[in-house]
């Protein structure tokens, strides 16, 4: 029963990547055209990075994404990453760009975000697309926040009138999470590591969304009965294993249904980079509107 409650992001995440798979083959076939092909920048040897890369390659390649990957030493300048983005940009041949982040302190991660082109900002972290998702009108979803809504979406979970409450607010997850969710008819609270009794805010979540990276922040006094749980935080144990934001055993006999650590939101969000990668590549190189 407890199991039940757990949400298999890797299972659905399969799936998406299934789909994406056949209709991949079924355009690029029919119209004799070359497969999407996806850019990615690592810049120093951040060993979390390395594994992320490698897992995303291998399953893009899985799919029929072409992969194609540039490895620069940490001292490269801000001046030849943003060179090489603006090559990438003109080169016909690539369909989405993705930076790994964390950058080296001499590069502004903000000023590389505004140099992809946002026609090939597959992460949706261009200004434009920013702006674009809070009107309403989302071309490039960050792929986290993507991937929450699908599986919320994949539970049936109606959003309107719903108390969403994220922890974190950060560019990449809290913020687009909270555009998407206000888009969707809830009512949106984001807490940060400076808000006062956290706890009053997220027992009165029907939606819980955190992002903190702190270990087991989320205890079963911080939960709504009944609610939904999605845990976003990654932290490595000293073990080598790796756990979320949530206490997922304590919470577990209280609420509705909760993502892992691992295998929940993780997956969902390298089918989302893939999703955004298909959908650059029809949009901007097939020309079809959806
Ligand atoms: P950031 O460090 O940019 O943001 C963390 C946020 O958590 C900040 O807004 C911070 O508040 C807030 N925070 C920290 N401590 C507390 C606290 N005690 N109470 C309330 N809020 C707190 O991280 P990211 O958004 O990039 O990532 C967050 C987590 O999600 C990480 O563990 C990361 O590894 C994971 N992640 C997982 C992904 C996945 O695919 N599953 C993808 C992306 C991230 P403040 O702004 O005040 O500092």
């Amino acid at each position: 029963m407890e199991n039940q409650k757990i949400l298999n992001g890797s299972l659905l995440a399969r799936k998406i990547m299934k789909n994406l798979a056949v209709n991949i083959d079924f355009y690029t076939r029919k119209n004799k055209l070359r497969k999407p092909a996806l850019c990615t920048i690592l810049v120093g040897n951040n060993s979390a990075s390395e594994i992320y890369i490698n897992i995303k390659n291998k399953q893009a390649t899985n799919i029929g994404i072409t992969n194609i990957n540039f490895n620069f030493n940490k001292e490269i300048s801000e001046k030849e990453l943003i060179n090489l983005i603006s090559k990438i940009n003109r080169d016909p041949q690539i369909d989405g760009i993705l930076v790994q982040l964390p950058l080296p302190r001499q590069i502004k991660t903000e000023k590389i975000f505004e140099t992809i082109i946002p026609s090939k900002d597959v992460d949706g972290f261009h200004p434009n697309n920013v702006g674009l998702l809070s009107i309403g009108k989302p071309i490039f979803v960050p792929c986290t926040p993507k991937g929450c809504m699908v599986l919320l979406k994949s539970i049936n979970v109606n959003l309107i009138g719903k108390n969403a409450v994220i922890v974190g607010r950060s560019n990449i997850v809290g913020k687009p999470m909270a555009q998407l969710l206000i888009n969707s008819g809830a009512t949106v609270t984001i807490c940060n590591s400076k808000t006062k009794n956290l706890k009053d805010f997220t027992r009165n979540a029907d939606i819980l969304i955190t992002a903190t990276g702190i270990p087991h922040l989320i205890q079963a006094d911080f939960v709504k009965p009944n609610s939904v749980i999605l845990d976003v935080g990654i932290s490595r144990l000293a073990n080598g294993g790796i756990t979320g934001d949530v206490d997922t055993y304590a919470v577990l006999p209280l609420i509705k249904a909760i993502t892992p650590v691992p295998g929940g939101i993780g997956p969902m969000t390298l089918a989302m980079l893939m999703k955004n990668t298909w959908i650059a590549y029809k949009k901007y190189y097939l020309n079809l509107s959806s």
